[in-house]
Order: C-alpha cells, then sequence, then structure tokens
C-alpha cells in the first residue's frame, strides 16, 4: 500500500518580492533542476510576474520532444521566452530538468490568451542521459498533472518511424495518462497534445502526416495495457489532437517567422464545445478549451505543483485528488490567517476595551461596535470566500465553516459583554431615573405618581437596551439573539423596581406614622390634661363616683387610638395601591404600621406619666376639687369650714386616680385592650429586614418573656407608692396653707 501522499510546505510565500529580480527570472525559473530537485522559488516568481492574484486565468503549457529538436528555440520564438538553447556549434544539451517562463509576447496585439506560462521539459533521445528514461517518466507525470497543453515537437523526418524516440515518449505519456486520471473517472482531464512538425520541406501534406502520427498513436495506444474495463478505451477519450508543420528555420528563417506569427494567435482562449472533441483539423482552431485546465487556482500552483513532484519523485502513488484536497487545506488555512489579520486588526482593540473595562469592573457599552462587528465579519467570510472557494469544494465549505464558527467565538463574546454591560447600565439609570424623579416630585411637594414614574422609566429603560441590542445584532449569525438577554434584564427590572417599590412603601410608612405620632401627640394630651381638671370639664363630679372622664379614660384612649391607626391604615392601603404594592406588601406595611403606632402611643403615655407631669396632674386635680366648690367657685375658707373633712375627701378622691392610672385596661371588661387581636399575627409575607428596627410589645411577641399584663403596666407599685407619698405631700403642703388662709382670714 502506498504510503499517504504529503504535500510539501516549504516556505513558499516567506520571501515574495524579497530575491524577485529581472535579472534573476531573464530566462524564466528552474522548476526542477537537474538532480530533480524542486525549486522552493516558484512562487516568488509566479508573483513576480504576477500570476498569483490570477485565480484560473492563466494557462500552463509543456513542451516535449527529443533532445536538440529546436525546442527552446520554438518557446523563444513563439512566446518570447529566453529560455537557452544550444549554440551552432557546441551541440550540447541545454536544457536540463524544467524550466518555466510567462510568455512574453504583447498579447494584446495578437489576441493571445493572458498569462500563459510554458514549460520546457529536458528531452531525451538517449544521448546525455542515456538509458535515464527515469525522467522522462516523472516530468512526463509532472507536466500532464498540471498542464493544458503537451507540445510534442518533431522533425518531419521522424513521422512515420514508428520505433523512433518520439514513440517512446508518446508510450510513456499515454501509460501515465491512465495511470494518473483513470482512477477518479468522473473527473478525467482531457489534454492537447499539440504536434509541431519542425523543418516541413512541403513535399507532403500536413493532413498526410497528420494521418500518419495518428495512425501510429492509435496503434501505440493499442499496445500499452490499460486498467481493467478499459481495454476498449480509444486514444480520444483522453486525447485532442492539434497539428501544425513549420518550415526550416535555417534555410526558411523569414517563413518561419511568419507561421510561428500565425501559430502564435492559436493560442488564444477557446470555448467549451461539447460537440467538438478528437480531432482538432482546422489550422485556426484556439488551442485553451475550458477542459483542459487543471482548476489548480494560481495563488496554489506552487504548492499543488512541489506537492505533485515530491510524490512522483518518491515513486509514490500520484493521486491527484487528494493531492487536490491537501492544497484546499493548505491554501484554505493560510487564507484564513491572512484574511483574519484585517479582522483582528479591527476587533482586537475592542476585545482590549472590554477586557480593561473588565478588570476595573466598569463593563462600558461600545459605541458603533455593532456596525465594526458586521463589516470585519462580512469583509472576512468575503474575502476568504473570493480567495478559497476556488479550491476544493468540500475542503473550502469545512474551512469556511471553521473560520466561521472561530470568528463567531470572538464576535459572541463582544455581543455578549456589550449586552451585559447594556444590562448593568440600563439598570443604574432605570434605579437613578426613578429615584431623581421620586426626589423631583417631593421637592415639589406636591406629590408624585410613583407607578407611573416606575412604568415610565422601565419603559425607556427597555426601549434603550432593545435599541442597544439590535445596535449589535449579527446578520447571517443564527446565534445572534437579544430575547433571553432581554428577559433577564426585564427580571431584573422588575426586581429593582419591586425593591424601589419597598423603599417608597417605608418612606410611605414613615409619613404615616408621622401623621400618627402628631395626631396622638395631641388627642392623648388632651385626655391627659382632662385628669387636671378633676371634673373633666363636664360640671359636679357625682358624689362617690369618678367623673366620667377619669373612668373611661383608656377606653376613650385606646378608641381614639384604633381610631387613629384605622385612619392612618386607609391612607396607607390607598397610597400603597396606587403604585401597584401587592396586598402581601401592604399587609406587611399594615401590620408593620400598627405596632409602631402602639410604640408611639406607649411612649406618649410614658410622657404624660412621667413623675413631674403626673405630679403636676394629681395636684391640679385635688387642688380642683379641693379649693373649688360644686359650682366651680374658688372656696374662701373659714375657720368654721371643715377644711380637714374637705381634705380628706378630695385627696382619697385623687389618691384613686392612681391606680386608675397604672394599668391600661377598659372600664367595660377591666381587662387590658386586645392589643394582640388588633396587631394580628405577622403576615406570612413578612421578612427579617421588616421585622428589623420592630421593638417587642409584650402580650403579642410571646417569645418575648412579657406579657400582655406587664405591656399594660403604666406604672409600678413602686412608682405608685412613690408617686402616693409624693403627692400627698402636695395635698399636705395644700391642706397647711388652706388652714393658714382660713386662720388668717379670721385674724384680720
Ligand atoms: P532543444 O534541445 O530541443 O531545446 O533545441 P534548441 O532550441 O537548443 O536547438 C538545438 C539546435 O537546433 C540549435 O543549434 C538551433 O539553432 C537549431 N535549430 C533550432 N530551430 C531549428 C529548426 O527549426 N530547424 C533546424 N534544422 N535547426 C533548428
Ligand atoms: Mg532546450
Amino acid at each position: 500500500h502506498p504510503s499517504a501522499p504529503t504535500l510539501m510546505m516549504n516556505a513558499h510565500f516567506a520571501s515574495v518580492g524579497e530575491d524577485a529580480g529581472k535579472e534573476e527570472y531573464e530566462h524564466g525559473i528552474q522548476v526542477i533542476d537537474e538532480d530533480k530537485v524542486f525549486n522552493a522559488h516558484l512562487n516568488n516568481y509566479l508573483n513576480y510576474e504576477n500570476i498569483v492574484p490570477a485565480g484560473f486565468n492563466y494557462h500552463l503549457i509543456s513542451v516535449f520532444g527529443s533532445q536538440s529538436t529546436g525546442k527552446s528555440t520554438l518557446l523563444n520564438y513563439l512566446f518570447g521566452t529566453q529560455f537557452g538553447v544550444m549554440s551552432e556549434q557546441e551541440r550540447r544539451q541545454t536544457t536540463k530538468g524544467i524550466w518555466m517562463s510567462k510568455n512574453k509576447r504583447d498579447t494584446a496585439s495578437n489576441s493571445m490568451a493572458e498569462n500563459i506560462l510554458v514549460m520546457d521539459v529536458e528531452g531525451t533521445d538517449g544521448r546525455e542521459r542515456g538509458e535515464d528514461q527515469d525522467f522522462e517518466r516523472k516530468s512526463a507525470l509532472f507536466a500532464l498533472a498540471t498542464s493544458e497543453v503537451l507540445i510534442v515537437n518533431i522533425w518531419e523526418h521522424q513521422v512515420g518511424l514508428y520505433q523512433g524516440a518520439n514513440m517512446g515518449l508518446l508510450k510513456t505519456v499515454f501509460e501515465v495518462n491512465l495511470q494518473l486520471f483513470v482512477k477518479d473517472s468522473k473527473t478525467i482531464p482531457r489534454s492537447l497534445l499539440f504536434f509541431v512538425i519542425r523543418d516541413h520541406l512541403g513535399h507532403t501534406p500536413l493532413q498526410n502526416l497528420r494521418n500518419t502520427l495518428i495512425a501510429d498513436l492509435s496503434k501505440l495506444w493499442s499496445t500499452i495495457s490499460k486498467p481493467a474495463g478499459l481495454e476498449k478505451s480509444t486514444i480520444e477519450d483522453y486525447f485532442d489532437f492539434a497539428f501544425v508543420a513549420l518550415p526550416h528555420k535555417i534555410l526558411q528563417p523569414e517563413k518561419f517567422e511568419a507561421e510561428i506569427a500565425k501559430l502564435s494567435t492559436r493560442f488564444r482562449e477557446g470555448y467549451n464545445d461539447p460537440k467538438k472533441s478528437g480531432l482538432l483539423d482546422e489550422e485556426s482552431l484556439p488551442v485553451f478549451l475550458p477542459q483542459y485546465h487543471r482548476r489548480i487556482p494560481a495563488d496554489g500552483f506552487s504548492v499543488y505543483a512541489e506537492g505533485v513532484w515530491d510524490q512522483i519523485v518518491n515513486n509514490k502513488d500520484l493521486d491527484l485528488p487528494t493531492q487536490q484536497e491537501l492544497l484546499a487545506q493548505f491554501r484554505c488555512d493560510e487564507i484564513s490567517r491572512e484574511v483574519l489579520v484585517a479582522f483582528d486588526e479591527k476587533i482586537a482593540p475592542l476585545e482590549d476595551k472590554q477586557a480593561a473595562d473588565a478588570t476595573i469592573g466598569k463593563p462600558s457599552v461600545l459605541p458603533k461596535l455593532g456596525e465594526a462587528m458586521n463589516t470585519a465579519r462580512a469583509s472576512v467570510l468575503k474575502n476568504f470566500e473570493t480567495n478559497a472557494s476556488r479550491y476544493h469544494k468540500g475542503v473550502y465549505t469545512r474551512k469556511r465553516a471553521e473560520l466561521e464558527s472561530k470568528i463567531d467565538a470572538r464576535l459572541k463574546s463582544l455581543f455578549q459583554k456589550q449586552l451585559n454591560a447594556a444590562h448593568k447600565a440600563g439598570v443604574e439609570g432605570f434605579t437613578n431615573a426613578v429615584s431623581a424623579a421620586v426626589k423631583g416630585g417631593q421637592k415639589k411637594g406636591n406629590g408624585y405618581d410613583f407607578a407611573h414614574i416606575v412604568e415610565t422609566e422601565k419603559a425607556s429603560a427597555i426601549a434603550k437596551f432593545e435599541a442597544e441590542a439590535k445596535a449589535v445584532l449579527i446578520e447571517g449569525a443564527a446565534w445572534s439573539t437579544y430575547k433571553q438577554e432581554l428577559n433577564l434584564y426585564q427580571k431584573e427590572l422588575d426586581e429593582v423596581s419591586s425593591k424601589l417599590r419597598k423603599e417608597e412603601m417605608r418612606r410611605l410608612a414613615t409619613r404615616v406614622e408621622r401623621w400618627v405620632r402628631s395626631r396622638l401627640d395631641e388627642s392623648i394630651g388632651v385626655e391627659f390634661n382632662k385628669i387636671g381638671t378633676g371634673r373633666g370639664g363636664s360640671g359636679a363630679p357625682e358624689h362617690g363616683d369618678r367623673p366620667a372622664s377619669e373612668k373611661d379614660l383608656w377606653d376613650r384612649i385606646w378608641t381614639i387610638f384604633t381610631e387613629t391607626v384605622e385612619n392612618a391604615e386607609s391612607r396607607f392601603t390607598d397610597r400603597a395601591r396606587s403604585f401597584d404594592a401587592s396586598p402581601e406588601e401592604v399587609e406587611v406595611g399594615l401590620w408593620r404600621l400598627r405596632r409602631k403606632s402602639w410604640g408611639v402611643l406607649r411612649a406618649k403615655i410614658d410622657e404624660e406619666v412621667m413623675e413631674g407631669n403626673i405630679l403636676l396632674k394629681l395636684r391640679e386635680n385635688f387642688e380642683d376639687k379641693f379649693r373649688y366648690d360644686e359650682s366651680g367657685v374658688p372656696r374662701i375658707w373659714r375657720p368654721t369650714d371643715d377644711i380637714e373633712g374637705m381634705y380628706t375627701k378630695a385627696r382619697e378622691s385623687t389618691v384613686t386616680l392612681i391606680p386608675l392610672l397604672s394599668r391600661f385596661k377598659l372600664s367595660r371588661t377591666s381587662a387590658p385592650p386586645p392589643l394582640d387581636a388588633w396587631i394580628g399575627s405577622a403576615p406570612e409575607s413578612v421578612s427579617p429586614a421588616d421585622e428589623e428596627d420592630l421593638a417587642p410589645i409584650g402580650g403579642v411577641d410571646e417569645d418575648e418573656g412579657k406579657s400582655l399584663e406587664e405591656e399594660m403596666t403604666i406604672l409600678s407599685d413602686a412608682k405608685q407608692q412613690d408617686l402616693l407619698v409624693r403627692f400627698k405631700k402636695t395635698a399636705d403642703g395644700v391642706y397647711v396653707e388652706a388652714k393658714r388662709s382660713a386662720i388668717g382670714g379670721m385674724t384680720q
């Protein structure tokens, strides 16, 4: 089994133009030297001759024939080349190996095809290289693998010499052709065998010479061994033939040159005509038919030729489709690298910017990123297609997909990071915009519609995100969608909205609490002040009874309190509903409000029963009873008055206030108000944050170890005792003063 074909990967493209010079390439380039070494600078030459960018628009001709039959001379006249020719005197072989040169004729003036390359192949006739048939075979293989046209150069007098050197050469060509092209029968390229008959004397018409040659070739074809299944094949299945006869160059120089000029016009582009195969007998038919072209793109020719030669020279099985595939891989990779340079120049700075932003933790939305990505992507793919699509379709398609996924991986990352930046900036912008609008509303003082603010800002944040996302969509890339990202974005905006709404709820709660405080401050203060009057402002106390204002003090306080909070609750609910707070959020808010309000009330009561305050009120209460008569008229004490009796009565009446004030209880039930039931248990949705700033309430928060009784204890026993002592002292003072005034009134 033959070893796998390989491609020589010399530095074909490394030194393009460096050592290319007029002088060096004056005689063309020696593609293969006499030691069968391939010239690594072939691409330099093709570059120098501007063939590399030609795509398929070039032609390759090889000339074969015995040594010293004027081959190089013919090429030099026909194509203006400067291949070395044997001097008339020396008669030594000049052309060694295989030379190549570009057509130097002015192609425009005689309608010759553009970019004709000619290969001058070392001739064999056994004189110089003797029995070395090896090179003949190798060069024939090489020429057939690369060339569209094989010029066979023979003397007129050799025509019909069936045993001659030319027949040996042609036999080799035929065998090699079968070896090369029959494997893959679908893509057998035809070749043109162009016989140039030299030193045509003119006695025998070209037509006769042609018939003789064709007869000999057919005979030759019949003798070569063919692969199974192709035994019946004819020579015309693989070759077209053309013939031309040239006069003796030395004897008829002018005629020779005139015929050469005529011949040159045949090296023009032909058109594919399916009916036109086999013999091309008309003398003016074009030489370059499309079906002869080997379809190796010019920029891959040197790599291909080297790979082919490597296989040939190492006697490996030369498999052209494999060679073409290897070439395609090599060139597609190279083209890929080339086109990526421009892509990289455009894209890398953007990637760097994103990376720098990421390291400082500040992703930014890059302006015009979408435009840059789209043009970079389109141009990299277009450039790749332009150059690489000439190569093996399967390989090209695969390499294109590779390239696409390579660039798309980078573009995708840019795209994603841009969306992330847009997301982050959008959320931040939204938060700030809502806060600013709320602040603006607060400043104006005429209130604001929180729900409307959130709705408006959310819509504009989404519009902005969508615009930014649309701007970075990549045309023709299926992955480039932002649906999922938009969903995430909307979700986060919703989350932020609910966070902002919670803050707004807190602000609302604070406002409502403040309102509760100021209302309770006033109304509870009024209730306590009534104690001072001792009559509740409602005339004379009924005998032996507490005035109504004293007896139901706590009932009224509870009522005022619950009504005030109820009012606050409905304010809170209305407002919270207006900005779409959820029922759960409202429930938590109200629960908090009730607890906080209780705290407010409790603090207010504590303030009212502070030592100084309550003592003053007791004294006022006592004095009111002691110093005023039933009609509210101040008493003028006389010695006859039962001052002591009245003192005792008033004092005892006031003293009973102390235990009354000491416990918050309702007169109807003689029990504390149902604070626990009124506050209610904590809603399901309450969060630790909601409870953080709440003071524990006895009897409500069971695990606090404080009972409702304790919560409702306004004055402890010790305090009561202390208050009693102090009050009595104060009352005593008033009594002494009254006694004195009575005596004083008497002495006056
Ligand atoms: P090559 O070895 O086939 O490339 O032959 P060359 O081009 O080097 O020519 C060999 C010799 O043949 C040279 O001395 C030429 O002058 C001579 N020569 C070239 N063309 C012709 C021709 O048309 N007729 C004859 N008789 N001699 C020619
Ligand atoms: Mg020569």
